[in-house]
């Protein structure tokens, strides 16, 4: 039957049909799950978690990752290891990957969602906040990718990757971020190619987020972003779904596909009402 997932303890309840989500694949699968210490990434462990998975949660503060580790158990995680890493460092990603091994024996679900701090302001030239957040945001995501494949095609399992719709149609305030995210699609979309090529059973899911309501995207966007924000639980949620059905693409919110169908047709039109959604004198 039907079965219901609710926020944690102490969250606002959420009640989520789920009766379509194969729960059956997420219990006692092996997770590694980036940038898990907030926001989605923290949502995201605790879905896991009452879906009876084992999970490896990484970023880069400990105490933080200490807390999500013991709800995460008390939510029903069957396991659940924890480690610090600066994605910034070009060896994290090996010894993130290592660990899980070691803690797990496997992988089944890699989700890649973790991103460095970038201001939302027009661009000011700096050239080496873009090198590094690219390092962040995407060269780690494919060292991430690169070590997991092996394990991945062993257990056909997913590779889940979060991304934003500045990721597909570019807007204003966010260069380098939207950078980072485009070029997420161009590595991982011809991957996906590749893997379908080589007959390799492990998916590659592609998530396409509007605004969520995290802490971090609410105090960088206010006063300057005329856009409502949907909740982060439930984009947590349907990003799990997305690698559990092994689907392509993921959008959240839901019509945030038909923009992007669009995104070609009417170019003009297209960017004014972009920019009619941006608080142009606040920034
Ligand atoms: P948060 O800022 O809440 O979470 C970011 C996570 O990344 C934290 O766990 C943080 O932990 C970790 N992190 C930050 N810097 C580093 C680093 N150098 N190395 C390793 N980990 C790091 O962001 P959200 O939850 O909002 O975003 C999650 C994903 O969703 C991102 O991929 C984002 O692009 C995407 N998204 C979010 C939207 C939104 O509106 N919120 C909209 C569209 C997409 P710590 O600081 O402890 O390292």
């Amino acid at each position: 039957g039907a079965s219901h997932v609710t926020s944690p303890p102490g969250e606002p309840s959420l009640p989520l049909k789920v009766a379509d989500l194969q729960t059956d694949s997420i219990s006692g699968a092996r997770v590694l799950l980036t940038g898990a210490s907030t926001g989605i990434g923290e949502q995201m462990a605790y879905h896991y978690s009452r879906f009876g998975a084992e999970i490896v949660l990484t970023a880069r503060r400990g105490t933080l990752l200490q807390k999500v580790m013991e709800k995460c158990l008390q939510l029903g995680a069957k396991k659940v290891f924890y480690i610090q890493a600066d994605m910034s460092s070009p060896q994290a990603p090996e010894e993130v990957v290592h660990f899980a091994l070691q803690k797990l024996g496997g992988l089944d679900h890699l989700v890649l969602n973790h991103i460095g701090g970038t201001p939302f302001r027009m661009w000011d030239g700096d050239v080496e906040h873009t090198r590094w957040l690219m390092q962040v945001n995407f060269l780690s995501y494919v060292a991430l990718a690169s070590a997991a494949l092996p394990i991945l095609a062993e257990s056909k399992g997913s590779l889940i990757v979060v991304s934003s719709l500045t990721g597909k149609i570019s807007t204003p305030f966010t260069t380098s971020y939207s950078a980072t995210k485009f070029a997420l699609d161009g590595f991982f979309s011809s991957l996906r190619h590749e893997l379908a090529m080589q007959k390799q059973d492990v998916c590659i899911t592609l998530c396409i987020l509007g605004l969520i309501d995290t802490e971090m995207a609410l105090e960088k966007t206010r006063d300057k972003v005329y856009m409502s924000a949907y909740p982060v639980a439930e984009a947590a949620l349907t990003i799990i779904k997305g690698g559990a059905t092994r689907a392509r693409e993921v959008f959240y919110p839901w019509w945030l596909e038909l923009l992007c169908c669009l995104r070609d047709w009417f170019p003009d039109q297209r960017d004014v009402v972009i920019q009619s959604f941006y608080n142009y004198t606040s920034v």
